[in-house]
């Protein structure tokens, strides 16, 4: 018997299989080609519920825990883990908006951006701070009447020129660290705001990334999404949920790759039977199936665990793990085709593309490292002393 949310997100997760087989699956390559964002299929993800999935219903979204609507990207990366890691950030901004918002902002584009009618992301990195998020540089400068007077420059920015506000992460002062950062939302269509030209990227080519200006661009005070003080801390979090959200969507992308090399494998004839019937390729494709089943547990986890102390740890496990799972699997599934892995036609060449992009955004493997090594120095720091040889430590 599932509880009321259980039913609910059964209902998302069939809406989300749905979108990906009659949406996403068949007209990835089309969109591709096109380079251009799919504005009428994210208005389709819309109405089957997919952009508002932890805004609550009161603002026109579903209401879900994250725990719970993290798993809508598994469905989604099945048909491509762009469009899935974009929506991601669609609806991680669309959760701050009605978690952080003023009510003036809420009321202007919550029902917008649930609905879809009107599309957000998120701006952190910086030409110069990518990982190195501290060494940010875009200004705002608190005016005597409220408003905001941003300067500066974004780069790496997904849905660029195509979503409609960008919750950006502004410096309030020049002193060094975090304490006088904020998080504000820029319109598009703000007087000063301009983009780049699109970076020219291989596998995604319908999802616009670019650099974002700001010249003396002016907001309102109600558009502050986090005070002077939170707005790293509260990017941090954003970026824990991004992190779990890539990690579902690559599961997707794992069993897309394992699901293309196993109707391949065991159609094709070799040394009087199947392929798949070669003790070694079962190996091959059995290690693919761990990692999926053994992914697929993590970021389950790592969802659960969200708003949690142990959040940003697991969600740095599961970035860590799954999208190196994801690359493995699409390189082997290609390899257990031999030649024909290399055709466009089955699409692996793509998976391990965009397996590659999602070991870096929103926190490369490594930063996720850095961050699990981090934990282990206070867990070590709480151990019981253990005796080392002399003159191996302190004597
Ligand atoms: C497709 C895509 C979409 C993106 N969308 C957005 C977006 O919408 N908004 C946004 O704000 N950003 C976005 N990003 C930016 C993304 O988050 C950054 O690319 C990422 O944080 C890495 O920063 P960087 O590219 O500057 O690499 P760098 O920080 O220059 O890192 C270079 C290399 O150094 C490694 N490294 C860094 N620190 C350490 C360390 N301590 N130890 C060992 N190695 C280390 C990194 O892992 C990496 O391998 C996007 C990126 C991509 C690829």
């Amino acid at each position: 018997m599932g509880t009321k949310t259980g039913t609910k997100i059964d209902q998302i997760l069939e809406a989300a299989k749905q979108h990906c087989d009659d949406v996403i699956k068949p007209n990835v390559d089309d969109w591709n080609a096109a380079g251009k964002w799919p504005r009428a299929a994210s208005a389709m993800a819309a109405a089957q519920g997919l952009l508002g999935l932890y805004a609550p219903e009161e603002w026109g979204g579903q209401g879900l825990p994250l725990g719970e609507g993290i798993r809508v990207y598994e469905e989604l990366g099945k048909g491509d883990g762009a469009y899935a890691f974009a929506l991601s950030m669609h609806n991680i901004c669309t959760y701050a908006t009605c978690g952080f918002g003023t009510e003036a902002f809420k009321e202007k584009w919550a029902r917008d951006l649930t609905s879809g009618r009107k599309l957000a992301n998120f701006a952190l990195t910086e030409p110069q701070s990518g990982s190195d998020a501290m060494n940010m540089y875009t200004r705002a400068k608190i005016n005597g009447d409220g408003t905001w007077t941003i300067n500066g420059a974004k780069a790496w920015v997904s849905l660029a020129g195509e979503a409609d506000v960008y919750l950006t992460v502004v410096k309030t002062s020049d002193t060094p660290g975090h304490g006088d950062m904020a998080m504000i939302a820029i319109p598009k269509d703000a007087e000063g705001v301009s983009f780049g030209p699109m970076y020219d990227t291989a596998s995604y080519e319908f999802l616009p990334l670019a650099e974002m200006y700001f010249k003396d661009v002016v907001v309102s005070e109600d558009n502050i999404i986090l005070p002077i003080g939170q707005g790293l801390q509260g990017s941090l979090m954003a970026i824990d949920i991004a992190r779990v959200s890539i990690a579902s969507g690559c599961c997707g992308l794992i069993e897309s790759a394992l699901d293309i090399a196993l109707a391949y494998s065991s159609r094709r004839k070799m040394f009087g039977g199947k392929n798949l019937d070669l003790e070694g390729i079962q190996w091959m494709l059995g290690d693919v199936a761990t990692d999926l089943e053994v992914s697929r547990l993590l970021y389950r986890k790592a969802a659960n665990a969200l708003g949690t102390p142990d959040g940003p740890l697991m969600a740095a496990h599961a970035k860590r793990f799954v999208p190196d799972a994801a690359m493995r699997a699409a390189n082997t599934c290609t390899q257990v085709l031999g030649g024909s892995g290399l055709l466009k036609e089955y699409g692996l060449d793509r998976l391990s593309r965009l397996s590659q992009m999602l070991r870096i955004v929103d926190g490369t493997t490594e930063i996720s490292r850095v961050v699990i090594g981090r934990a282990l120095q206070k867990r070590a720091a709480q151990l019981p002393e253990l005796r080392i040889p002399k003159g191996y430590g302190e004597d």
